[in-house]
């Protein structure tokens, strides 16, 4: 449990959609704000009261909100560790399982080839070193699976988050 004086106004609050999936995370302060507005109820309290001069509101921890709202789908942006995710940690060339991964240019940069999801694979260092500026047809090296852009994945914002002991019932991966 979560020390209530650690709290703040500041604390995060889980949003859930109108169909209770989780949407983003606000403030405290934010989400007193939107159910003030009648905007959002409160699902998971919690986490005792918080008190202005002559007020006391709950401290929530989920709210839900009273409408939907439509995810824009945000595409996921290219860096080493999410190009190495898509490609679970295995050459694309070889099939090799590893964590000493480079990124391989499919289409070398050297010949104008485009650093975007389509045109780019993790490859060990033994095949990057062999295919080196060259197209894997020139290599004849042969990719696993075509190179794509990974799905956008509606609950991105959470991988880098403390998910908090009462989110967890609404978070898919935490039941
Ligand atoms: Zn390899």
């Amino acid at each position: 449990m979560t020390i209530a004086s650690a709290l703040t106004i500041e604390s995060p609050v889980l949003v859930l959609n109108q169909n209770y999936q989780p949407l983003n995370i606000c403030s405290v302060r934010r989400a007193i704000v939107l159910m003030g507005g009648g905007k959002a109820e409160l699902i998971v309290n919690g986490r005792g009261e918080i008190r202005s001069s002559h007020k006391a509101f709950p401290m929530p921890s989920v709210v839900r909100l009273h409408y939907m709202v439509k995810k824009p789908m945000v595409e996921r942006r290219l860096s080493r560790q999410a190009l190495f995710y898509r490609d679970n940690f295995t050459c694309q060339y070889c099939g090799i399982p590893t964590k000493k991964l480079t990124i391989d240019h499919i289409i070398p940069r050297s010949r104008n080839g485009k650093h975007i999801w389509e045109n780019v694979v993790s490859a060990c260092m033994t095949c990057n070193h062999q295919k080196a500026e060259r197209t894997p047809k020139e290599a004849q090296m042969h990719l696993l699976k075509t190179p794509a852009a990974p799905k956008p994945n509606p609950y991105y914002i959470f991988y880098h988050r403390k998910i908090e002991e009462e989110w967890s019932p609404f978070i898919p991966w935490k039941n």
